[in-house]
Formats: structure tokens, C-alpha cells, sequence
């Protein structure tokens, strides 16, 4: 019987097969790739800069989480009023400035300040 006809939930091994494939296909996706190498590239960015101006090191006053959302919001905001690749290149900033702001929360600790 083709896997199309079995019935949902199905756990027969061409079910299973077909299952792994279908969600390997969506993380594999190209799109997908190109993103995250971008997020990549330029949290890595933001993280050279900051690092230059001592903001990233331990010890240091972090950025507080209203600090986080204000520059977050701020990109989302030209991301709004922009159009095409400028556009797109926000929506990358967003998400690498989300990436940094997750790996310090991880490493750092997210415990509120007083300025949050
Ligand atoms: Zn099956």
C-alpha cells in the first residue's frame, strides 16, 4: 500500500521514512541556511562592536532587557518603513541582536536589574 494511503499517525517503517525526510526537508530547507548564515554573520558583527566599546565583557553593566526590546523595536520600526534587501537586512539585524541577547541572558543570567 503507498505511504499516501496509510492512516495519519501510522508507524510503519515507510511512514517513518517518509516522515524523517519530509521534516528533514523542512530543516533543511535553502532559504533557511541563507538566513541563519546571515544571523550569524551579523551577530557577529555586534558582538565585535560591542566587545570593542567593553559592553560585552564579564563584569561589565549589561544591557537591560528594556534596552534589548527598545533596539529591537527600534530595527522592527525600520524595518516597517523600508523596503526590499534594506528591509530584509533589518529583519536580520533583528534576529542577530535577538541571538546576542539570548547568549548573554544563557551566559550572564537574566535576572532582572532595578532598570528593568
Ligand atoms: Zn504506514
Amino acid at each position: 500500500m503507498p505511504v499516501g494511503l496509510h492512516p495519519v499517525g501510522c508507524i510503519c517503517r515507510p511512514c517513518l521514512v517518509a516522515e524523517v525526510r519530509r521534516l528533514n526537508e523542512l530543516i533543511n530547507d535553502p532559504h533557511t541556511e541563507d538566513f541563519l548564515a546571515a544571523v550569524r554573520t551579523k551577530a557577529a558583527e555586534q558582538r565585535q562592536r560591542h566587545t570593542a566599546a567593553q559592553e560585552w565583557q564579564p563584569g561589565r553593566k549589561r544591557r537591560t532587557v528594556k534596552a534589548w526590546i527598545y533596539v529591537i523595536g527600534q530595527l522592527a520600526g525600520q524595518a516597517r518603513a523600508s523596503a526590499g534587501e534594506e528591509r530584509l537586512g533589518y529583519i536580520v539585524q533583528i534576529a542577530a541582536t535577538a541571538l546576542n541577547w539570548h547568549r548573554l541572558a544563557t551566559t550572564q543570567g537574566d535576572k532582572p536589574t532595578t532598570q528593568d
